[in-house]
């Protein structure tokens, strides 16, 4: 008998809205599945889910089929309804299964949606089954029941992968819209798996059964679902919670975990009976050895680390951090495998949990890096960044501790005050960068003078140097130092392709002697320093009261040197030059006197360096220059003379460019023949060679001729010598004065005459006082002849009583050859 089936529509609606409800929870579901990393959590979760939504499922379909109201009541199998029940949870668990995993593939998608669409067409039909009643199907909506279930299940799939994650507002409500979606399907496929079904009564209608009121069992199913279901997602929004809590958790440790093993600095975790438990990659590399050389090993195993001489000191902070559990700090260095050792900054930190310390971190940082700048920091306060020496600063301290020695010790001692003479020109000339060049060999022959001394150099500045000197006898000690220091310093520098010429200017003050303070020694020997500067440099020499009385006494004339010119104080004497063979006259040399109007005749080795500090030189070297040559002029006029003047030039004019257009001048106006003009230079010029002999070279062409005066006190070499228009050497009058005596001053002049010779230069012997000494001169063949054997330097009017009473006049009309 055919049944007829109507439906009851509040109970269809109500089917409906189950689908969706347990669409949309099984949505929020899976994110919570996939979410869950412990695998404890997981199965808690995919059971969890399984449940709710296969309860939800099952429920619209067990409301949805007692929403139908056949002709005849009907009766229901518990078993078939348990059975549908199971499979709607199995099939459940396998939806959520299949889109937890990270990526959802195509395969797993189609398989996954199969599995589930055959679950939900499982549960249908079998739910079916638990009606008691003939049941036959139209095959084609049975198919197509299947195959929306499948359906379905792709897109429900599809959804509940691609939200599980999220948490926005706007994926709350995508999960609403894909749970319509899906209870839709859900319903769509239970409504047409209905149509499909053809309902008959069956014979044995009456076995044995549930017998229920139809509807009300349709609302308890309803109700109870829905109650299940809200349950459900209440513990889902706490677990939810309680699940971020977890994953907050979990996060936070990763973070810890990423400092511990990221930290630049070295960590090492022992636990409270002293075995290391952890190291980080840091410490491993500080080291260069492996975590498992550590790992496991009683903590002293660290202390071979450090270096030998820290090892007492490291192992009681070890000791003391692990038994007093505190932060305690340590600064040592540890001996990495590679040798080399680094140094650490270390500190220890308990790790406490609950109040209770469950072990130790040992902390340790790199400070190398650190270390050498502060100390570069420290050399550079106290050392002069060219030169390496001790500064200033260094220099005084030292001398403190010297004084503070002393005067336990009476350990007495000297400081030298060093200044390099003719510094300022050379940096003034070749530039700053040559000057530090300059200075950093002048530094080098210092370091070398003093070795096997007891004396510590420093640099105060500039060209100043200063040498802090023990010794016993200290005097003998610092002469020794000072003598030691003037030769190293004087030896030729090469420079910009030139040999330069210095010399060392050294003051001495001796402790307690000359003074008692830092201050005060350093002064005194700056004033003894002074000294040697203004008696031409190039020496040393002891502090003495007299010196500072000397000072002002120099600052005097300096002051009225100055007005000498004006005031008509200067006047010139003149020396002959004799040729000795001939006894003619050859030559004159024009050498300055100053009568100072109270102090009388002052040297011009006295006030000529006065004159060259003060920057005065060039007026008195001018002055001299047209005097000179006015006279010869007017010697010539009357007398008929034709013998040149030779005129004293200060290296310091040779170096100024208007020397050239002064000479010019000078014979101009005074009409004098530039033949009769010979300029002596001094072996001074070769502090700058090339811009000297650009200079000499205009002075030749006009006519002039040069002789190099003071020859064997330099260091130049001949065939140096020989690249300058330069047509006569002037032995020095020191050589001339021993050559009767000694030995090597005899054979340097010899020397010097048959070089000289050789390479066509005039030879002319000054200072010549005794008739061995010229005879000598004689001998090797120099027959020039200047000195007190024959004149001192005279006036003009004595020079010319001196020609008429001692020479033959006449052959000097020739001398010029
Ligand atoms: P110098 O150019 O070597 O001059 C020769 C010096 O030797 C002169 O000293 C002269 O008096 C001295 N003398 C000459 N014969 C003898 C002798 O037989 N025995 C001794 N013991 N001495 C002798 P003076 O006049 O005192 O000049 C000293 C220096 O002053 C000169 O040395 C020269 O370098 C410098 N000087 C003198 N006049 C001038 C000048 O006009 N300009 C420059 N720039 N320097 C000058
Ligand atoms: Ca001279
Ligand atoms: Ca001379």
């Amino acid at each position: 008998m055919h049944l007829h089936a109507t439906y009851n529509y509040s109970l269809v609606f109500l089917s409906c809205l189950i689908a969706v409800s347990a669409s949309y929870a099984a949505l929020d579901l899976t994110g919570r599945v996939s979410a869950a990393k412990a695998f404890k959590n997981r199965i808690v979760w995919l059971l969890c889910g399984a449940l709710l939504i296969g309860t939800g499922i099952w429920s619209m379909h067990f409301v949805g089929m007692l929403a139908v109201t056949l002709s005849e009541p009907i009766t229901y199998h518990m078993n078939w309804i348990v059975v549908s029940y199971i499979v709607a949870i199995a099939a459940s668990a396998i939806a959520l299964q299949a889109v937890s995993v990270a990526r959802l593939s195509l395969k797993r998608h189609l398989s996954g949606a199969l599995l589930l669409g055959t679950g939900i067409a499982a549960m249908h039909y079998s739910g079916m089954a638990a009606m008691h009643v003939q049941i036959r199907y139209d095959p084609f909506w049975f198919a197509l029941s299947v195959l929306i279930a499948m359906a379905a299940s792709y897109v429900a799939l599809a959804f509940a992968f691609h939200f599980r994650s999220a948490n926005s507002w706007i994926s709350v409500l995508y999960k609403l819209g894909g749970g319509v979606l899906m209870g839709a399907a859900i319903a769509g496929m239970h409504y047409t798996g209905m149509i499909a079904a053809h309902f008959e009564m069956n014979a044995h209608s009456e076995v044995a059964g549930v017998g229920m009121n139809q509807e009300m069992l349709a609302y308890f199913v309803a109700a109870s679902t829905f109650v299940a279901m809200a349950i459900a997602i209440a513990v889902s929004i706490l677990g939810h919670r309680l699940s971020s809590k977890d994953h907050a958790l979990y996060e936070h440790n990763k973070w810890y975990i990423s400092l511990y093993e990221n930290h630049t600095d070295g960590i090492v975790t022992i636990d409270t009976k002293g075995v290391i438990v952890d190291v980080n990659p840091a410490f491993v590399n500080m080291t260069g050895r492996s975590a498992e050389y550590f790992l496991h090993q009683p903590l002293i195993g660290i202390i071979g680390l450090f270096v030998e001489e820290q090892r007492g000191k490291a192992s009681l902070w070890l000791i003391y951090a692990l038994k007093d559990a505190q932060v305690k700090r340590l600064e040592s260095a540890i001996n990495h495998v590679s040798g080399h050792s680094v140094n650490l900054s270390a500190m220890s930190v308990p790790v406490t949990i609950d109040d209770e310390v469950k072990g130790i971190y040992f902390i340790f940082r790199d400070i190398t890096e650190e270390k050498k700048s502060k100390e570069q920091i420290q050399h550079l306060a106290y050392h002069d960044e060219l030169t390496s020496l001790p500064n200033r600063r260094l220099v005084n301290l030292m001398l403190d501790k010297a004084i503070q020695r002393s005067e336990s010790s009476a350990d007495n001692f000297a400081v030298l005050v060093i200044d390099i003479d003719r510094f300022k020109l050379i940096n003034d000339l070749l530039g700053h960068a040559y000057g530090d060049q300059f200075l950093l060999q002048v530094t080098d022959r210092l370091r070398q003078a003093a070795v096997g001394m007891n004396v510590t150099i420093g640099r105060m500045g500039g060209d100043e140097f200063a040498v802090i000197c023990h010794g016993d006898p200290i005097e003998s000690a610092a002469v020794r130092a000072a003598e030691r220091i003037i030769e190293a310093v004087q030896i030729p520098y090469r420079l910009k392709d030139n040999d330069f010429y210095v010399s060392a200017s050294v003051g001495i003050a001796l402790y307690p002697e000359h003074g008692d303070s830092v201050e005060d020694l350093l002064k005194k020997a700056d004033s003894a320093m002074y000294d040697v500067k203004r008696n031409g440099k190039n020496g040393y020499c002891f502090y003495s009261e007299q010196l500072d009385e000397n000072l002002l006494g120099k600052l005097e004339l300096e002051s009225d040197l100055r007005k000498a010119i004006e005031r008509n104080e200067l006047m010139l004497h003149y020396q002959p030059q004799i040729n000795a063979e001939q006894n003619r006259i050859i030559g004159v040399e024009a050498l300055l006197r100053w009568t100072h109007p109270d102090k009388g005749l002052v040297p011009p080795g006295q006030f000529i360096t006065v004159a060259e500090e003060a920057g005065i030189i060039g007026d008195i070297g001018a002055w001299v220059l047209r005097e000179a040559c006015r006279q010869m002029k007017q010697w010539q006029t009357q007398y008929g003379w034709q013998v040149p003047v030779s005129v004293n030039l200060s290296s310091q004019q040779l170096l100024d460019d208007r020397l050239v257009d002064l000479v010019a001048a000078v014979l101009r106006e005074t009409e004098l023949d530039p033949a009769y003009l010979e300029l002596e230079i001094t072996e001074s010029i070769m502090m700058d060679a090339s811009r000297a002999s650009s200079i000499l070279q205009k002075l030749m062409e006009m006519g002039i001729r040069f002789s190099l005066d003071d020859f064997g006190t330099g260091y130049s070499s001949l065939s140096y010598l020989r690249m300058f228009p330069i047509e006569r050497l002037k032995i020095d009058r020191t050589f001339v004065q021993e050559i009767t005596t000694n030995e090597d001053d005899r054979a340097i002049v010899e020397t010097i005459i048959s070089m000289a010779h050789h390479l066509k230069m005039n030879v002319i012997a000054e200072g010549v006082e005794t008739k061995e000494q010229l005879q000598l001169l004689l001998d090797n063949g120099c027959d020039e002849i200047q000195g007190y054997y024959y004149s001192k330097p005279l006036a003009a009017e004595e020079l010319v009583r001196y020609v008429a009473d001692n020479l033959d006049e006449r052959p000097m009309n020739d001398s010029l050859g």
